[in-house]
C-alpha cells in the first residue's frame, strides 16, 4: 500500500490540496515593510496582565508599520474552553481599546479574508495538511494507548534517558502501511503523528527577536499533529494557520521557545516562508509572602486578570503607559522627556525588551494612574466617571447625571494649577473620596464625625453658630473667607495666626487651624478633604446651613 493510499484512507473526504489553500490565502497586498501579527489565545473567558503586554506590542508593530493585526481564538483544547470565552476576550479587548484588523468579533462572527479565524472552524485545512504528510511520508497513525505512552515515558526515566516519542521509542513509526490500514479498518483509535526528519545531535539556529541567536538540536520527536478527537495540536496549527494568515511576526510567551525546534521542522517540511518570531519574557512580580520573585499567577493574584483594571475603574492609558514602561527599558524615559504624548508615537523596539521578564509593580501603575488622572480636565474626569459608573455604580451615576455642572465643579477643585491634586488613582475611587459633596448619600453613608483639636460638642456648636450668624457670608472671595475665619477664632479666643499660638500657647484655646477644621468636619465629617474655601462655594448656602444643622 502506498503513502498515498494510506492519506486516502484516513482522509477520503479532504479533496482539497495545499496549493489549492495557496490560492484562497494568497500573499498579502502590503506595503513593503508591513508587519502581520497576531494574539491568539485560547477561549478560557480570561486575559492575562502578560497577554495583554503581547497584544498591546502585537497592535502596536501594525499600527507603525501599516500592517495587520488578527484575533485568532486557539480552542483545539475544546477542555480548557469555557463558555462565552471568546466574547470574553473581544470585551477585554475593547476594554483597552485594542481594535483588531481581522479574526473573531464573537463566538460567531469574525472580519477577514483570512478565516475561519477559530480554529476549531478549520479542520478541513489541518486534515488536508496532515494529508499531504502522510502522502509524503512525513506523517503516520499512530495507535499506541495513553497507557503504553506513559509505560515508555517511566523507561526513559527510569534509564536517565530523553522523554518523548522518538526514535525507537516511537512503535509506530516503523509500521507497514498494509497493517495501518489494517488497524484503522478494525476501527483502532489512532492519532496523526509527525515523521520527524531530524537528528538530535545536529543543530538548528534560530534568531529570536528578543533572544538573539539561539542554538537548538534538531527536534527528533515524533509529535502528535491530530489528536484523537480530529483536532491539531497547537504546534501544527500553529505552523499552519500562521503560514495561512500570513503572520510576518509570531509574539508569544517564552513557555514556547523550547518548542521551536518543533516548528522550525513543520515549517521546513510544508515548505512555508518562516516568520519571524518573538517570545516574550514572564510577567512576574514579587510575591508578598516569600519576597520572592514569581510568575504573576492567574489563581493568586487579582492583578493578573485584565477585567480587573476594567473593574477597579483604571484608566486604559495608565494600564498602557504601564505596561510599556515594563515591556521596552527606553519608553520610561521617553516618556518623561515627552510628557503627556501618545505611547502611540514612541517607536517600540524588540532590542529594550527584557528576555529575563519583568516585574509587575501594582503599585507603580496605581502611580501612573493617579498622576495620568489628576492631569486631565474635569470635564473629561466626568465623562469617564460617568461610564465607570453606568456600569458599576448606578446611583452614583444617576447623581453625576443630575448634577451634572456641579459635579464637574467638583472635579474641578485644585485640579488647574501646576500641581494638580491626585485623589484618584482610579474611577472607582471618586465616591469614597467625594459621597459627602452629594446629600443624597450624605445621611445614609457619614460615619462618626472626625473632629480633630476641638471635640467639644457644645463648643463646636457655638463655633458654627457664631460663624453661620456673622461672618458667614456667600459672596466672600478666598482670602477674605479666610479673614473672617480669624476674625471668628479671635472673638471665640483662639489665635489669628497658627504662629501666635505656638509662641503663646497658653494665651489661647487653640487657633484658626482649629476653627477651619470644624468647618471640614462639620461639612464632610472628614478631616481631610480639598480646598474647603472652594467646597463651600460650591455647596452654597443652603446646603451649608443643611450641615451645619446636622451638628447636634
Ligand atoms: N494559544 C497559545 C497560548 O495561549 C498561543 C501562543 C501563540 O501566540 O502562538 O499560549
Amino acid at each position: 500500500m502506498t503513502d498515498k493510499e494510506l492519506a486516502n484512507l484516513i482522509y477520503p473526504n479532504i479533496t482539497k490540496t495545499p496549493e489549492d489553500y495557496e490560492k484562497i490565502y494568497p500573499k498579502r497586498d502590503l506595503k513593503e515593510g508591513a508587519v502581520v501579527t497576531r494574539f491568539a489565545p485560547s477561549p478560557t473567558g480570561f486575559v492575562h496582565m502578560g497577554s495583554l503586554l503581547t497584544t498591546l506590542i502585537a497592535r502596536k508593530i501594525p499600527d507603525e508599520t501599516n500592517g495587520v493585526f488578527i484575533l485568532r481564538i486557539e480552542d483545539t483544547d475544546q477542555k480548557r474552553s469555557v463558555e462565552n470565552g471568546i466574547t470574553g476576550i473581544v470585551d477585554d479587548l475593547n476594554n483597552f481599546d485594542i481594535k483588531i484588523d481581522e479574526g473573531a468579533l464573537s463566538e460567531t462572527e469574525e472580519i477577514g479574508k483570512y478565516g475561519p479565524y477559530i480554529q476549531s472552524n478549520r479542520k478541513e485545512i489541518y486534515e488536508c495538511y496532515a494529508k499531504s504528510l502522510i502522502e509524503r511520508g512525513l506523517a503516520y497513525p499512530c495507535f499506541c494507548s495513553a497507557e503504553e505512552i506513559e509505560e515508555t515515558r517511566k523507561i526513559q526515566e527510569l534509564n536517565k534517558e530523553r522523554i518523548g516519542y522518538y526514535g525507537s521509542f516511537a512503535k509506530c513509526r516503523d509500521l507497514s502501511n498494509e497493517e495501518r490500514a489494517e488497524r484503522i479498518k478494525r476501527g483502532d483509535p489512532y492519532i496523526i503523528r509527525l515523521k520527524s526528519p531530524g537528528v538530535y545531535e545536529k543543530k538548528v539556529v534560530f534568531n529570536d527577536l528578543v533572544r538573539g541567536k539561539i542554538v537548538f538540536p534538531e527536534n527528533d520527536l515524533d509529535v502528535v499533529l491530530i489528536k484523537s478527537d480530529g483536532l491539531p495540536i497547537y504546534h501544527f496549527a500553529h505552523v499552519v494557520d500562521d503560514h495561512l494568515m500570513r503572520t510576518t511576526h509570531v509574539l508569544r510567551g517564552e513557555e514556547w521557545l523550547s518548542s521551536v525546534p518543533i516548528h522550525l521542522q513543520l515549517f521546513d517540511i510544508l515548505g512555508f516562508e518562516l516568520p519571524k518570531f518573538a517570545h516574550l519574557g514572564l510577567v512576574m512580580k514579587i510575591d508578598e509572602e516569600t519576597g520572592q520573585k514569581r510568575k504573576l499567577s492567574k489563581r493568586k493574584d487579582k492583578e493578573a486578570a485584565v477585567s480587573y483594571y476594567h473593574e477597579q475603574g483604571i484608566p486604559v492609558e495608565a494600564v498602557k503607559l504601564y505596561l510599556m514602561t515594563i515591556g521596552n527599558s527606553n519608553f520610561e524615559e521617553w516618556l518623561n522627556q515627552n510628557p503627556g504624548r501618545d505611547y502611540n508615537e514612541f517607536k517600540f523596539d524588540f532590542k529594550k525588551m527584557s528576555a529575563s521578564g519583568s516585574l509587575f509593580d501594582l503599585e507603580k501603575l496605581i502611580n501612573i494612574s493617579r498622576n495620568y488622572i489628576s492631569r486631565l480636565t474635569a470635564q473629561e474626569v466626568y465623562d469617564n466617571a460617568l461610564k465607570y459608573t453606568e456600569e458599576f455604580d448606578k446611583e452614583f451615576y444617576d447623581l453625576l447625571i443630575k448634577y451634572k455642572d456641579y459635579s464637574i465643579n467638583m472635579f474641578n477643585i485644585e485640579r488647574n494649577q501646576k500641581k494638580p491634586r491626585k485623589d484618584y488613582a482610579k474611577y472607582s475611587d471618586i465616591r469614597p473620596y467625594t459621597w459627602y459633596m452629594f446629600d443624597e448619600l450624605f445621611d445614609k453613608e457619614k460615619g462618626e464625625y472626625d473632629w480633630q483639636e476641638i471635640k467639644d460638642i457644645e463648643e463646636i456648636k457655638k463655633i458654627l453658630k457664631l460663624y453661620l450668624e456673622k461672618y458667614y457670608n456667600e459672596e466672600d472671595d478666598e482670602q477674605t473667607w479666610f479673614e473672617r475665619l480669624k476674625d471668628l477664632s479671635e472673638e471665640l479666643g483662639y489665635a489669628r495666626e497658627v504662629k501666635d499660638y505656638k509662641e503663646n500657647p497658653d494665651k489661647y484655646k487653640g487657633h484658626v487651624g482649629d476653627i477651619s477644621m470644624v468647618l471640614r468636619v462639620a461639612m464632610s465629617t472628614k478631616s481631610q478633604t480639598p480646598n474647603l474655601y472652594q467646597i463651600m462655594k460650591l455647596f452654597g448656602k443652603k446646603r451649608i446651613r443643611e450641615r451645619l444643622k446636622k451638628i447636634k
